[in-house]
């Protein structure tokens, strides 16, 4: 990344953050104390090569492995809770102002807790911190994956209707492994049940992946790169201004495209789609949500256009028009935004 100085926005809203790639150590050691869990080691600088990948590493399978003990962390209704607290915190000091997380229930049932539970659980972390925040289910691309997905859809709808907090659907997992369209069904679902989704497309598979998720209903897709393959599907894009959840360094780490210089951030933005910015996995990937605008800076961004795409995740994102209306305003008053 350049050195030159750059000024960035002052406030910051993440749309797309996985609470399982967000346990960076201190989170983790907080997790393994408060339920007396071992850790694999004592040592920070092994734990840390656990949590998170090195700048150089570009492997998916290394990436992926980067789970394993976050999700083991959060196996129980306290841990569950308290990260969903101590990630929130951590995003406040990093001056987010408005922030999605999302997780899948069916990950955190290792020790016996239901989805339900998990969710329970989950909602009690969310209302402990002061952060204007929501959650999105994750529902999972994977082998007999559909008794669980149906009930978080059927979970998703209940809580949607009864609590506030829960306000979408996703579907993550191996998207080149588990194609976009086996999960017709299981969205048609949603969509009958009146519940808005994002869904990840685009990322490890390509503009079709992209294409299938906007048939399927999707509100907003996650990452959405690889539609950069597809003149038709920018129009589209563009047309519907379905916001796309790019996450550059997550995108870089994985690979997603060969080489960073051809990364279509700033055509994207020349094409006026609408763009948000997302760290996706920040611990893994040892980014913040400020990080990922400098990112964006180097990539040729101005910062003009990153108050833009701050404008967008809040008119993509998940949540009431009052919380809305409160989050422009905190925006165009603390940003250059007219
Ligand atoms: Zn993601």
């Amino acid at each position: 990344m350049s050195t030159k100085k750059i000024t960035l926005p002052t406030h910051f809203i993440d749309l797309h953050l996985h609470l399982d790639g967000a346990i960076t150590l201190d989170i983790a050691k907080a997790l393994a104390k408060l339920q007396n869990q071992t850790l694999p080691s004592s040592s920070d600088a092994e734990l840390s090569k656990l949590l998170s990948i090195p700048p150089d590493c570009e492997d998916l399978n290394e990436y992926l492995r980067r789970f394993d003990l976050p999700i083991s962390l959060l196996q129980t209704k306290e841990s569950i809770s308290e990260a969903f607290y101590l990630v929130q915190e951590k995003l406040i000091a990093q001056n987010v102002i408005y922030a999605e997380l999302r997780f899948a229930p069916q990950s955190f049932m290792q020790r016996g807790l239901s989805q339900r539970k998990v969710i329970e659980a989950a909602l009690d972390g969310l209302s402990r911190s002061h952060l204007s925040s929501s959650i999105i289910l994750c529902c999972m691309r994977g082998l007999e994956r559909e008794k669980a997905n149906l009930e978080t859809v059927q979970l998703a709808k209940e809580y949607l209707t009864t609590h506030d907090g829960i306000t979408a659907l996703d579907l993550a997992g191996a998207e080149g492994l588990f194609a976009t369209s086996d999960y017709r069904e299981l969205f048609s679902l949603a969509s009958k049940l009146d519940v808005p989704f994002t869904l990840h497309a685009g990322e490890a598979a390509g503009a079709d992946s992209v294409r299938c998720a906007i048939e399927m209903g999707a509100r907003r897709i996650g990452h959405g790169v690889r539609a950069f393959e597809d003149d038709a599907l920018l129009s589209l894009l563009k047309g519907n201004q379905i916001p796309l959840e790019l996450c550059p360094t997550s995108n870089r780490q994985t690979k997603v495209v060969s080489d960073m210089k051809t990364y279509p951030l700033s055509d994207f933005v020349k094409r006026e789609l609408a763009v948000t910015l997302n760290t996706d996995n920040p611990a893994i990937s040892s980014t913040t949500i400020a990080n990922e605008f400098a990112y964006a800076q180097s990539l040729g961004i101005t910062l003009a256009q990153e108050e833009k795409m701050l404008l967008t995740a809040v008119d993509a994102a998940f949540t009431d028009k009052a919380t809305k209306d409160k989050l422009k305003q905190l925006l165009c008053k603390s940003n250059s935004i007219e």
